[in-house]
C-alpha cells in the first residue's frame, strides 16, 4: 500500500502488501509540525479519561487533536502516530483507503460519524448513543462493525467517544 500523507497527499513510502492498490495514511513531518503548532500536542486530556470507551477529541475537520488511553490501547496505534489523521484513517475505516479518502467517497454521504460531527459541529448539540457502522479490515479480512457513537462539543474541539470497538 502507498502510504500518503492525510494532509498535503505526497507520497511518504509504501507498506506491506505491496501488491495492495490502496492508499494508507500518515503525517508528513512538515504537516505534522504545523498541525502541533496550532493544536498543541496530542497528549492525553485528564478529562477524556474519564470515558470507559475509546474517546478522541477532533477539530471540526475532523483530525485527531487527542485521545484517551482505551483509544491507544483498543487501536493499538500510538497517540502520535494518530495525531493530525482523520477519524476514518486512524480507526481504519475501509473507505479511508479509497483514492477519495475519508470523508469524500461516495459512502461517506450516509456516514452516521461524519454526519453526526458535523451536527455537533454546526448546532453545538450533542449526539449520543447513535448506531454507526463501520467497515474495516482486521487482521486482513474486511469486517463490518456495528458502532455506537457520541459526538459532543468541547470549547472548539469535538469529542467522539465509539462503543463497540
Ligand atoms: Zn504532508
Amino acid at each position: 500500500m502507498e502510504a500518503i500523507c492525510s494532509c498535503c497527499g505526497r507520497t511518504q513510502g509504501y507498506l506491506n502488501p505491496l501488491d495492495d492498490k490502496r492508499k494508507t495514511h500518515v503525517m508528513c513531518a512538515n504537516c505534522l509540525d504545523y498541525f502541533l503548532t496550532i493544536w498543541g500536542g496530542s497528549d492525553a486530556s485528564p478529562d477524556l479519561e474519564l470515558s470507559v470507551n475509546p474517546t478522541f477529541r477532533l477539530t471540526v475537520g475532523r483530525r485527531m487533536v487527542a485521545c484517551n488511553s482505551r483509544a491507544v490501547a483498543v487501536l493499538g496505534k500510538s497517540r502520535n502516530t494518530m495525531s493530525g489523521l482523520l477519524c476514518g484513517e486512524f480507526m481504519g475505516c475501509d473507505r479511508a483507503h479509497l483514492p477519495e479518502g475519508c470523508g469524500l467517497t461516495v459512502y461517506c454521504e450516509s456516514c452516521v460519524i461524519r454526519r453526526s460531527l458535523a451536527i455537533t459541529a454546526e448546532t453545538g448539540k450533542n449526539q449520543e448513543r447513535v448506531m454507526a457502522f463501520m467497515n474495516m479490515s482486521r487482521a486482513g479480512a474486511p469486517e463490518f462493525i456495528n458502532l455506537m457513537i457520541s459526538t459532543r462539543k468541547a470549547g472548539d474541539l469535538i469529542d467522539l467517544e465509539v462503543a463497540g470497538m
